[in-house]
C-alpha cells in the first residue's frame, strides 16, 4: 500500500474510532482559544482546563490581557507552569492584537504568526478550531510521534513534519487529523508501550508489527480496558453518543 493509500484508509478509520474527536482545550472565542493555547505549553489541557474558567470571566477583551498587571496575571496562571514567560507572550500578543488588529484576534497565518509569543502551532490551533480554517496542520508531540511510527514521513522538524503531511492528508481533513491523532497517541499510542496488540489501525501501521516482535509494545496482560472488546466493538464513541455526521459519511 502506498502512503496515499494508507492515508485514505486512516481518514476512512480513525473518524469511527474517535468519533467524538475535538480540541480539548475549553474556549468560546478565538481570543479563549489563544490564550488557552499559550497556557497549554509544556501543560496538560485538563489543567488549563482548570485555570480557565476564572481567567476568561476576569478578562474579557485582548486590552483586559494587555492591561494586566504582570504579578497579578503571572499568580492568575501560575499553576500552569513557565508562568513568567506565558504572562509576557499573552501581554504581549492582546497588545498587538489591540494596536495592529483593533482588538480582534485575526484570521490568517501570516498575521497569527507575527504575533509576539505566537508560533506557528499556536496559529493552526486558533485558525483551525476557533476560525474554521484549514491553512496548516497542527503539529504536537502526539502527531509527531505518531506520524513517525505511521511512517508518514522522515522529518523530526515540527515545520518539516507539517509538510509532509499537508502532502498527503486531504486539506479538509487538517484540523481533524490533528485530534485524531492526539487522541489516539493519548488512548493507544502510547509514547512507552504503545498498545499495538489492540490498535484499531494495526493493519496500516508498519511500526506495529515490530514493536510487537521486538516487545517494545504492550503485552497483552497490561493492555487497557478496551481491550477486552472485540476490536471492532471498539469503534463505538467511548461517550456512547451516536457517531457523528462525518463518521456516518465515512461508514
Ligand atoms: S500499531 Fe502501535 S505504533 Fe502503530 S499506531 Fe498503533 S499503537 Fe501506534
Amino acid at each position: 500500500m502506498t502512503i496515499r493509500e494508507r492515508v485514505d484508509e486512516l481518514v476512512k478509520t480513525l473518524p469511527k474510532v474517535y468519533p467524538d474527536a475535538h480540541c480539548e482545550l475549553d474556549f468560546r472565542t478565538p481570543l479563549e482559544l489563544l490564550v488557552a493555547t499559550i497556557l497549554s505549553a509544556q501543560c496538560t489541557d485538563k489543567r488549563v482546563n482548570m485555570v480557565t474558567p476564572a481567567l476568561f470571566r476576569k478578562y474579557r477583551t485582548a486590552a483586559d490581557y494587555a492591561r494586566a498587571e504582570p504579578t497579578t496575571l503571572e499568580n492568575e496562571i501560575r499553576s500552569t507552569g513557565f508562568f513568567r514567560s506565558k504572562t509576557r507572550s499573552i501581554r504581549a500578543a492582546c497588545a498587538a492584537i489591540v494596536a495592529q488588529h483593533g482588538g480582534k484576534v485575526p484570521d490568517t497565518m501570516e498575521t497569527l504568526n507575527a504575533l509576539p509569543g505566537v508560533g506557528r502551532k499556536t496559529a493552526n490551533v486558533v485558525l483551525g478550531n476557533a476560525l474554521g480554517k484549514d491553512e496548516g496542520i497542527v503539529v504536537d508531540t502526539h502527531v509527531i510521534r505518531l506520524s513517525q511510527r505511521l511512517r508518514l514521513t522522515r522529518e523530526t522538524d515540527p515545520e518539516k513534519i507539517e509538510a509532509d503531511l499537508m502532502n498527503i492528508v486531504p486539506r479538509a481533513e487538517w484540523t481533524i487529523w490533528s485530534h485524531w491523532l492526539i487522541w489516539h497517541g493519548r488512548r493507544r499510542c502510547f509514547a512507552r508501550k504503545p498498545d499495538c496488540r489492540n490498535c484499531e489501525v494495526l493493519d496500516l501501521c508498519p511500526s506495529g508489527p515490530v514493536f510487537i516482535r521486538t516487545g517494545e509494545a504492550r503485552e497483552p496482560a497490561t493492555a487497557g480496558p478496551l481491550s477486552a472488546l472485540p476490536r471492532r466493538d471498539r469503534l463505538l464513541s467511548p461517550s456512547g453518543r451516536p457517531p457523528s455526521r462525518r463518521v456516518r459519511a465515512a461508514a
